[in-house]
């Protein structure tokens, strides 16, 4: 059906490009659906607001950025090739290196000539009669395509400080988000708000360089060691000789992670004893593993209980101001409800002297000022101020782009209560709209590059069924979409994760509907869900010829 092509979007005058499908991010996910859609023989291209490949890795530049996920399992696995070539260094891959892998991808298989950098999409509208997505971009381009896939990212819209004050601040301002290549910290008296992961990272990394570090913390984060070191040669040799066993056991497991080893045993039928022996091994192994090591710690309180002590008692181990110690032991959430942080001696900078933990919640933030921020309690001056205060998570990229679907409707209207999906891929009256790692699948409470895998083998299958029974239009029934979010809310309930006020609910952006975002069934058992719905005809959806093609 393409006519045109238009790679060098903003150059030329108005005009209406036509793909098969436009995918929006280049980040992992849009650089594999663009590969996989042309291996198809689709004309299909993307568009990307930033200036390269990498999405997540390439804005997050800030000191210390890393993956929490040992490195080879937070790789691609639909190339042997791709997996047999690239080197991993670290057990935990630095951004750069992420950066990188990124960079070597679009090179491999040819990305770029595809993709539209600097481009931001800011709208997609659904035509009835033709069956198609206009799309219009910052730089003035029209794109016509049938399948609009969105693979902007779940946590790639940052928010922005709601801080009174902020703006005044005179001196060097820094978001973890979009982090600039050339700082330097070393010897600048800096202020950081903020204590997620991104926090947590920046924080352990930058206090050995700066003259003062001043944290304000308002909600403490659980966080465990990462244990990281190069990696041991003898890790790339097992992995690659047992490739296709540790990838099936991935797309088979809870959250797309081999190491974790998730305990199913009850942490209450446990001798004392043979609790603390398995959670100190945990802990000396490192990551995720540390948060499954029997399967009653997510979904009892008791149980979830035992693991929080254990977690605090070393957290006290290692601080030694017991008042700063028990300032950073989180009382207000279960363990585990929010995404656990995988650091490199984080709690041990708190013993350097010039690291300081202000508790926000002893000493609220009044204002930023012009040299720092005043408290209830006291003026802070510094050089630097750095946000790491977040995402509007899951929802926020869709929600800047004006997206309607069938009769105009706008997808943030239909999502003003929170987000309605079909399995997280989908929604009703949006037809031939995909999202990847939407909200209703496992998405963020996984291995990210196993659920953007999945998601995209499934949404080509899709869009190649289509194809074979020269049908133009899939859309999810308003039946089917109202059954799998009262599903997706009935099984968090089953767990301690709600119970937590975190960005898996929304809970970090004032006036953000309260609903739990992701699918906590796991990875394993949504990849079967998703696989009976294709090989039942896609049941659940409505495939059909757009009008204007039906005679
Ligand atoms: P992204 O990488 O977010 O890419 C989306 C792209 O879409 C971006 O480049 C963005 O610029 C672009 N975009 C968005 N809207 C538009 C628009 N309107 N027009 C044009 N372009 C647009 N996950 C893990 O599993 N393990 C980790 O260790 C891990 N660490 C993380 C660390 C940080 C700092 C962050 C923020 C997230 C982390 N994540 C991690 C989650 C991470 O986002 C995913 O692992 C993965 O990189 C997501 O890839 P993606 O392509 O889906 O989205
Ligand atoms: P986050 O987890 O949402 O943390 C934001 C922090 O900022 C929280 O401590 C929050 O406190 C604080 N904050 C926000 N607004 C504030 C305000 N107005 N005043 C004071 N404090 C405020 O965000 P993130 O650290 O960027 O991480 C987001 C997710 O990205 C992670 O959960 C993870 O999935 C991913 N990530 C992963 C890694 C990695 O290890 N690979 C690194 C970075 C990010 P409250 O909790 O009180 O709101």
């Amino acid at each position: 059906m393409s006519d045109s092509k238009g790679t060098d979007a903003g150059k030329a005058p108005a005009k209406t490009t036509k793909y098969d499908a436009v995918i929006v991010g280049a980040g992992f996910a849009g650089m594999y659906m663009l590969h996989k859609l042309r291996g198809m023989g689709l004309n299909a291209h993307v568009f990307e607001a930033g200036s390269d490949v990498g999405g997540t890795w390439f804005w997050n530049r800030y000191p210390g950025a890393r993956v929490d996920i040992e490195s080879q399992e937070y790789s691609f696995s639909f190339s042997k090739d791709l997996e047999e070539e690239w080197q991993w260094t670290e057990r935990y891959a630095p951004q750069g290196e992420l950066l990188d892998y990124a960079n070597h991808i679009a090179d491999r298989f040819d990305l770029r000539r595809d993709i539209s950098f600097n481009t931001r999409v800011e709208s997609a509208r659904y035509d009835d009669q033709s069956g198609l997505w206009r799309i219009m971009t910052d730089q003035g381009e029209t794109i016509e395509a049938r399948y609009c896939v969105m693979a902007t990212g779940c946590l790639s819209a940052a928010k922005t400080p709601d801080i009174p004050g902020a703006g005044n601040f005179k001196g060097e301002t820094l978001s973890t988000a979009t982090w600039p290549d050339d700082t330097d910290l070393t010897g600048k008296r800096v202020g950081i708000i903020g204590t997620g992961s991104s926090g947590i990272q920046t924080i352990t990394t930058i206090a050995p360089q700066v003259e003062e570090l001043y944290v304000f913390q308002r909600t403490p984060n659980y966080s465990v060691p990462a244990h990281n070191r190069p990696l041991d040669p003898s890790v790339r040799e097992d992995w690659l000789a047992n490739r296709e066993d540790y990838r099936q056991q991935q797309r088979e497991s809870g959250i797309g992670i081999v190491a974790l080893e998730a305990g199913e045993d009850l942490a209450l039928e446990q001798s004392e004893e043979d609790r603390q022996r398995e959670f100190e091994r945990r802990w000396a192994k490192g990551g995720f593993c540390v948060g499954a090591p029997y399967a009653d710690t997510g979904v009892d309180p008791a149980a979830n209980k035992l693991l929080a002590d254990f977690v605090a008692g070393k957290i006290r181990g290692i601080v030694k101001d017991p008042h700063t110690a028990d300032l950073l032991i989180p009382k207000t959430y279960p363990f585990g409800t929010k995404r656990l942080v995988v650091d490199t001696g984080y709690f041990e900078v708190y013993n350097q002297d010039n690291v300081h933990l202000i508790d926000l919640n002893e000493t609220p933030i009044e204002t930023i000022t012009e040299t720092g921020l005043r408290t209830s309690e006291r003026d802070y001056e510094f050089d630097t101020l750095i946000y790491a205060i977040g995402f509007d998570a899951m929802t926020g990229a869709l929600d800047r782009i004006d997206i309607r679907g069938r009769d105009g409707l706008k997808l943030k209207d239909k999502w003003a209560a929170g987000p309605l999906t079909y399995l997280g891929l989908t929604v009703s009256g949006f037809p031939n709209m995909f999202m990847i790692t939407g909200p209703g699948s496992p998405s963020v409470l996984s291995n990210m590059i196993v659920s953007i895998e999945q998601h995209v083998d499934w949404i080509a299958d899709c869009i190649h069924d289509m194809g074979e029974r020269q049908l133009t239009v899939v859309e999810a029934t308003p039946e089917a979409e109202a059954e799998w979010v009262a599903h997706v809310n009935e099984i968090a309930d089953t767990t301690l994760y709600p119970q937590a006020n975190s960005w898996y609910l929304g809970a970090n952006v004032p006036g953000k509907p309260r609903v739990f975002m992701p699918y906590v069934g796991g990875v394993g058992v949504y990849r079967e869900v998703c696989d009976e719905v294709a090989a039942n005809g896609y049941k659940g959806f409505t495939l059909s010829r757009a009008p204007a093609e039906a005679s």
